[in-house]
């Protein structure tokens, strides 16, 4: 037993990455209304650059029109897939036979099955973001491009940007004109990125009539930023001529462990991990799908689920992902001579391994340009989360990360040894780039990682057990990138360290936050006076929580307990059904999620007590 679960878990991983993406809800400001630092009179304008999958981008037909789905929809990103009933068709139609031919075989005759769940995956996945052997989409794959700053774009526009970057602190202290939003398809091709991003900063600054502006590379983003540098250098320009600050989050400067072991080692081998832990852990603690998957596998012949698996993964690499540049952007440096070795060497690969060739060798540089551009006076922040273990398909994946990006590439070097394990008593840095040891302390209150090996100590804010995929939910990360952005006395961890600390914690607060704005609305006349009155303080006790920016777990858990205890009673009564929203995440007292909670303990018992009688065998190998 070896890679049975693995693709799996990757296809689950895509899956749930991408369903991650969209919040839905259009934020609004809740606390914060008065700026915690100097805001300038006259803001530089922001350029954001957004990550994986957080550009809008259409499907186009031949005739330039929005393609649609058998069922006259638009089809919708990240993987435009075809819908369900098609696609069970098409699976119905040439993996069926294959597939019940292996189970009352118990093998898989010239790997027919194999061949057949590849291929309808891959397609399901990639098809319609095929790319050729120049790294460019087939179909026409298009991402919205905004040609104006935020305040005239459309409706549709402003709402779309807002869920994913929830920057209305910025634009009601900045101004809805100091903001610019690029664009750009995630699985396109990254020097064509990265020149359009050149012209981009070139059209803002034209536009809104700064001869500099700001730029916040978002996750993704970095490793286009690492692009746009190398640009910069083959032109023969400064940055300094561009940019006043540049304000990364997340990024992925050295791209992700994720892709990178992936495309270097495949999948984690490891049995007890793969049956017992992964799958639960990739999909949550609390969702049963993990563990009935761990069972449902049990029943097919391992060693053709393993062939099932990796032929699936070849493919779906081989003739569809390793086409995409972007992607192999955010491959490591440790990671890309393997990876190319595995991917990148046959003939029909030759134009994007040249590709490739080039954004590494710019990854390689990345430092030594940052810290040319800081020379010439670009100042250079970057917020960071840490202490959130990888998603578990990959041998490294207790690395010190945000869950998605190890933080040596987020931080630009931050040294830790793994996740929640502390720095020994007797550690002593390789090397320390704080610019006056003597005076600063940037110890982690947490004692797990040293910011002062990362590239820009001074400069760099890290949010604890903060998962990189819900940054944008914690309104304190937004506020201070925005803080950074909207005030130019704000240089450094040590310019506002009672509000924006060089180290603060997690929270959700973007439902929260919306929850408040409604209940702000809600009619209150009917309300009893006890009620009123309790929501009005409920509220006040929430604001207050907002306000503050140094994140305290149990003040949030408090005033979100007491906030929605009295929305809660209110909205059950005006329904006379229990039918909340569930904003907090927590756990709901509904008959259908008991019943699906009592489901997911009776699979977890069953999936622990095959582990614990079979090991990591499948049935068949018994
Ligand atoms: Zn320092």
């Amino acid at each position: 037993m070896k890679k049975s679960t693995k693709l799996l878990a990757l296809f689950l991983a895509v899956v749930m990455l991408s369903s991650s993406i969209c919040f839905g809800a259009n934020a609004v400001l809740i606390g914060g209304e008065t700026p915690y630092v100097n805001v300038d009179d006259d803001v530089i304008p922001t350029i954001i650059v957004p990550g994986l999958f957080q550009s809008e981008t259409k499907y186009y037909d031949e005739n330039g029109d929005v393609a649609l789905d058998a069922n006259g929809e638009e089809y919708k990103m990240p993987f435009f897939m075809d819908t369900t009933m098609e696609i069970a068709g098409a699976a119905l139609q040439d993996a069926l036979k294959p597939i019940l031919s292996m189970v009352v075989n118990q093998e898989d005759k010239e790997q027919q099955a194999a061949h057949a769940v590849a291929d309808i995956l891959s397609e399901t996945l990639m098809g319609k973001q095929k790319l050729d052997e120049t790294g460019h989409f087939i179909n026409d794959i298009r991402a919205t491009e905004y040609n104006d700053c935020y305040r005239d774009l459309s409706k549709h526009d402003k709402e779309t940007i807002f869920e994913h970057f929830p920057l209305e602190y910025y634009t009601k202290h900045a101004g809805e004109d100091k903001l610019y939003v690029f664009s750009y398809a995630s699985l396109d091709n990254m020097i064509d990125i990265a020149n359009k991003l050149y012209d981009y900063i070139q059209f803002v600054k034209e536009d809104s009539g700064y001869d500099k502006v700001n730029i916040v590379p978002i996750s993704q983003g970095g490793s286009v930023f690492v692009a746009l540098m190398q640009i910069y250098e083959q032109k023969g320009r400064s940055m300094a001529d561009d940019f006043v600050k540049i304000v990364f989050a997340v990024p992925a400067l050295n791209g992700s462990t994720l892709v990178g072991e992936i495309l270097e080692k495949g999948l984690m081998d490891d049995d007890k991990e793969l049956y017992k832990e992964m799958l639960p852990a990739l999909l949550g603690e609390e969702d049963y799908l993990g563990y009935l998957i761990n069972i449902v596998l049990r029943f097919l012949p391992n060693a053709d689920v393993n062939n099932i698996l990796d032929i699936v993964f070849d493919t779906f690499i081989r003739e569809y992902a390793g086409y995409s540049t972007a992607l192999w952007g955010l491959c490591p440096v440790e990671n890309y001579p393997g990876a190319r070795e595995n991917y990148l060497t046959d003939d029909c690969m030759a134009q994007i391994a040249e590709q490739t060739d080039w954004f590494y060798n710019a990854q390689l540089k990345y430092k030594d340009y940052l810290l040319k551009a800081a020379d010439e006076g670009v100042q250079i922040f970057d917020i960071v989360d840490y202490n959130v273990p990888l998603l578990r398909i990959v041998d490294s994946w207790d690395v010190p990360s945000d869950g998605i990006i190890q933080i040596e590439s987020t931080s630009m070097g931050a040294y830790g040894i793994a996740n929640n394990v502390k720095l020994p008593a007797d550690y002593v840095p390789t090397h320390s780039n704080c610019t006056d040891p003597e005076n600063h302390d940037h110890s982690d209150p947490h004692g797990l990682i040293d910011p002062c090996t990362a590239l820009f100590p001074e400069t760099t804010f890290y949010f604890f057990e903060q998962s990189h995929e819900s940054s944008a939910s914690n309104d304190v990360f937004m506020k201070l990138a925005c803080s950074i952005m909207m005030d130019s006395n704000f240089t450094s961890v040590h310019s506002y360290p009672d509000v924006f600390p060089q180290f603060n914690g997690a929270r959700k607060t973007k439902n929260l936050m919306k929850d408040i704005d409604e209940m702000q609305k809600y009619d209150k006349s009917k309300l009893s006076s006890e009620d009123k009155i309790e929501l009005e303080e409920s509220i006040m006790q929430a604001t207050d929580m907002l306000d503050n920016t140094i994140i305290d777990n149990d003040e949030e858990a408090a005033a979100k307990t007491r906030f929605y205890a009295i929305r809660d009673k209110i909205v059950d009564a005006e329904n006379g059904v229990t039918e909340p929203e569930n904003p907090t995440g927590e756990k709901e007292n509904t008959a259908y999620l008991d019943f699906s909670y009592a489901l997911k303990d009776l699979i977890y018992i069953l999936s622990e007590l095959f582990y614990i009688l079979f090991g990591g065998n499948g049935f068949s190998d018994l």
